[in-house]
């Protein structure tokens, strides 16, 4: 898969040649799950697997769609787009050109065709490497040219077209990860006011691979289960008369419990607060190690991190939990789902030497308990989104 091959793509489906190929990757995160709705830190990186749009502008208005993997699109007016109208996968690149064009872009049509490597609903982003293409795409179609802080508010309008166009309640994190990793690096992003700082691991240069293992269980986020977390995460927040959960220093997590069970808080509300607040502290353990070299030490904060998420914040599921156990059973350092959850993926630490066997082990283990073969696939941190021809 390349941008040659977008390239090729785009001029059988539309009959001329593209002006450009933008890419951009899906994402893991390593570790900060469920904070960043509470304003908290993650740390995501960028996968080797991308999406690649290749694009034409158009001055007749229209917006034809095309995707190697789903096919085309009804043929849509760039003028007559609002949220909730397009059905089906062109609501991501179609609710791009909207928040562009609400943000000023003159968008007057244009063709795209849709490569990818990024397995669609796996919890890594798939949709988030979609838009945030398509966004440089019609950036570099209709944009004023390069700006030093285009790749990040490219990244909000991303966020924007997925929230209020397709309507799923997002954070900040897939967008920002997407088009703001660079290779050879983990993105420490504080979500409350994107600050992001780019911490150096390459893991092969310690001997260590990290594994994505793809469950290829469907992660169903709009069942409410994710609302519902978020709602009381929030109401948490207020009986504890902070801003976000984020506000809850580790050193007064205890106090903090105990109030709650004085106001007589909600039943799942301190679970929810126990999780966010120890896995901000896990995002911050685990940035002081890397950024020391010592990434093997980071592997039973990502394992403690996947028990918070299943006991606390209870969005494991037996998939996922098999995958973790299997892996530390198999002799990885670390493990834990990424992502959502509810399925999806998990990403491992393990040393190199091993990952034979840790690969092994999940695959056997799926095997047995009569799952569905899981995809597993190593992956270093990658670059993040860019113009590739
Ligand atoms: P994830 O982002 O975890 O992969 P989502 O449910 O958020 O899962 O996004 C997956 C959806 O994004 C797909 O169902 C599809 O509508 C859209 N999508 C992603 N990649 C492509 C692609 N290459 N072509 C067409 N649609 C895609
Ligand atoms: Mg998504």
């Amino acid at each position: 898969m390349s941008a040659h091959r977008a390239e090729r793509a785009f001029r059988a489906v539309h009959g001329a040649p593209c002006e450009g190929v933008w890419a951009a990757p899906g994402r893991v995160n390593l570790i900060g799950e469920y904070t960043d709705f509470n304003d908290g830190f993650v740390m995501p990186f960028a996968l080797p697997r991308q999406t690649w749009v290749a694009a034409r502008a158009r001055t007749d208005g229209r917006l034809r769609l095309h995707s190697a993997s789903a096919g085309r699109a009804a043929e849509l007016d760039v003028r007559e787009l609002a949220p909730g109208r397009v059905p089906g996968w062109a609501a991501y690149p179609a609710g791009v050109a909207w928040a562009l064009r609400a943000a000023g872009y003159g968008i007057t049509g244009a063709d795209l065709h849709v490569e990818s490597t990024v397995p669609a609903g796996a919890g890594l982003s798939s949709s988030a490497a979609l838009e945030v293409a398509t966004a440089l795409a019609l950036d570099g179609l209709f944009g004023p040219g390069p700006a030093a802080d285009a790749l990040p508010v490219l990244a909000r309008l991303a966020q924007r077209a997925e929230n209020a166009f397709v309507g799923v309640p997002c954070g900040a994190m897939d967008q920002i990860a997407s088009a703001c990793c660079t290779d050879g690096h983990v993105l420490h992003l504080d979500t409350r006011d994107l600050t992001r700082r780019q911490i150096p691991f390459d893991p092969a240069a310690h001997g260590l691979t990290l594994l994505v293992v793809d469950t290829r269980v469907a992660h169903a986020v709009g069942d409410g289960g994710y609302a519902r977390r978020r709602a009381g995460c929030e109401s948490a927040a207020r009986a504890l008369g902070v801003r976000a959960l984020r506000d809850v220093p580790y050193a007064q997590l205890s106090a903090a419990l105990e109030e709650l069970a004085g106001t007589g808080g909600a039943g799942e509300w301190p679970a929810l607060v126990r999780h966010v607040v120890t896995e901000n502290r896990r995002v911050g353990e685990v940035a002081a190690l890397l950024g020391a070299g010592d990434a093997r030490a980071a592997g039973p904060l990502l394992s403690a991190g996947h028990a918070s998420l299943r006991d606390d914040f209870a969005v494991s599921c037996p998939e996922l939990d098999l995958v973790v156990a299997s892996a530390l059973g198999a002799g990885a350092l670390g493990a834990r789902m990424t992502g959502a959850g509810f399925g999806g993926s998990a990403v491992v630490l393990a040393e190199e030497a091993a990952a034979g066997a840790v690969r092994a082990a999940v695959t056997g283990a799926f095997a047995e308990a009569g799952h569905r073969e899981p995809r597993v696939f190593a992956a270093a941190p990658s670059a993040g989104a860019r113009r590739v021809a």
